[in-house]
């Protein structure tokens, strides 16, 4: 018996609709047939289910409806199963799943499969739009578990990938789409989420990236349930889709208002430390902040006491942490807060449009995605964190148990192999070293300083 070693590190979604896309090829062959449904449905039960068209012939697939030992499921392929089907699993298994006299183990994944990773690169030429939708509005909490499995299902088809989360609060995603797709795109999720709930007063903010379509930007889709669209470590404190919005500026509006008021007017910028280090408003206050939780918490500090007439302007990416985050000061009794609409990627393309027109926001636009960024101005605001070079490249470290995102020069690019420093470099060209076994955090994200230290320590 063949066992899948490899299969529980592998999502169990990719699996079905590559599985899916071998067995539709192979119609002719009446061995089986696994229809979209029949695979969907048993996705749904978190195993595999093969059906067959006829109940005599023997299923490729076979599931066992018990939790197996370790509480997982697992399922088993038939010796009749094809030969693409069998070499497809064959690159999971730990020994050759040729033999035709065994059924092949598949432990399942138990927790809910919300992954796809699109089985190989784009066709060459192909080209993708990045784009963010967010919608603050009421979704039932015992809808939201369907209507992630039904987006899912149908993004699937399209090959977009990216991260969509979803919560009793409303959506909020960052896609990257083949350009072909876009369009089919958007009316899946009026379909599906748009259309179907109130949407608030803000309506949806969809935001197209300011850069040409090019490449993919993410290599994977999620879909994710979350206890609230953006976490503010505020869970049931408040409730925002209660309070009251704050008022939008268009970024024509915005920029008015900043040429109006310079600085005499409170500019928070509800973005991390890392964001605004590459890129920021002249007059905004730079939060010094890892987190949005903290964010708002540095808010509640620098707000405490003031006069809540006073007007108060915040600014982010895309507008989802300024519709939260506005609507949080307006339960708190702020009178006068505004947003700007569409966030600094709207803001982005007003400037972009309007060349003539001086920008109030400097550097680059961080994008939470393969690009690190848009650029905005040519303005370099930042330096490298290795040799304090005026550099604003973010990158993440080559080392993957490490992963740290900072800022490199294409000099110490080269010097450093793409890694952090020392440990990092010797772990990229050895395999081995401390920093093999970091243990990888996502959060981490260097500050200026600390690495500049580490390396001309070595130095
Ligand atoms: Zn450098
Ligand atoms: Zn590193």
């Amino acid at each position: 018996m063949a066992t899948c070693k490899k299969l529980s590190k592998l999502d169990l979604r990719s699996t079905i609709v590559h599985l899916n896309g071998l067995f539709s090829s192979q119609k002719t062959t009446k061995n089986f047939s696994l229809t979209q449904h029949s695979a969907w449905w048993s996705v749904h039960r978190g195993y595999f289910s093969g059906s067959t068209a006829s109940p005599t012939k023997s299923p490729l697939i076979r599931s066992q409806h018990k939790p197996y030992k370790d509480n997982s499921f697992f399922c088993r392929l038939h010796p009749g199963a094809a030969p693409s089907v069998r070499s497809f699993l064959a690159q999971y298994t730990s020994s050759s799943s040729s033999s035709s006299a065994s059924f092949l183990d598949l432990p399942v994944i138990k927790r809910p499969l919300i992954r796809y990773n699109p089985p190989g690169p784009p066709p060459p030429g192909q080209k993708h739009q990045t784009l963010t939708l967010y919608t603050i509005t009421a979704i039932p909490e015992d809808e939201l578990g369907d209507l992630r499995d039904a987006i899912f299902l149908r993004l699937v088809e399209y090959d977009i990938t990216g991260r969509i989360y979803l919560a009793k609060d409303g959506i909020n995603l960052h896609l990257c789409a083949p350009i072909q797709h876009v369009e089919a795109l958007q009316s899946t999720l009026r379909d599906l989420v748009l259309d179907r709930f109130d949407h608030g007063l803000d309506g949806a903010i969809w935001n197209f990236s300011t850069e040409a379509p090019g490449e993919r930007v993410f290599e994977k889709l999620k879909v994710m349930v979350k206890k609230q669209l953006v976490a503010d470590g505020r869970l049931g404190q408040w409730s925002v889709t209660d309070a009251e919005a704050p008022q939008y500026l268009e970024p024509s509006e915005f920029h008015a208002r900043l040429d109006q008021v310079g600085d005499k007017v409170l500019l928070i910028d509800m973005r991390n430390h890392f964001e605004n280090e590459v890129g920021r408003f002249k007059t905004s206050v730079k939060m010094d902040c890892t987190t949005f939780k903290e964010n708002m918490d540095l808010m509640d500090a620098l707000l405490e006491g003031r006069d809540k007439k006073e007007e108060v302007l915040i600014v982010c990416t895309g507008g989802i942490r300024c519709s939260v985050s506005g609507r949080y000061l307006k339960q708190r009794g702020f009178t006068d807060v505004k947003m700007l609409k569409g966030g600094i990627t709207s803001y982005g393309r007003y400037i972009k449009s309007n060349p003539g027109i001086p920008s109030h926001f400097i550097g680059k636009n961080f994008t939470f995605d393969g690009r690190r960024g848009e650029r905005i101005t040519e303005d370099v605001i930042s330096s490298c964190h290795q040799c304090h070079a005026p550099n604003d490249h973010l990158t993440n470290c080559a080392n993957v148990h490490c992963h740290l995102l900072f800022i490199q020069c294409p000099s110490c690019q080269e010097k450093w192999k793409h890694t952090c420093g020392p440990e990092c470099r010797h772990t990229v060209e050895t395999g081995t070293g401390p920093a093999a076994s970091k243990p990888y955090d996502y959060h981490a994200q260097v500050r200026p300083g600390p690495l500049l230290a580490e390396v001309s320590k070595a130095a």
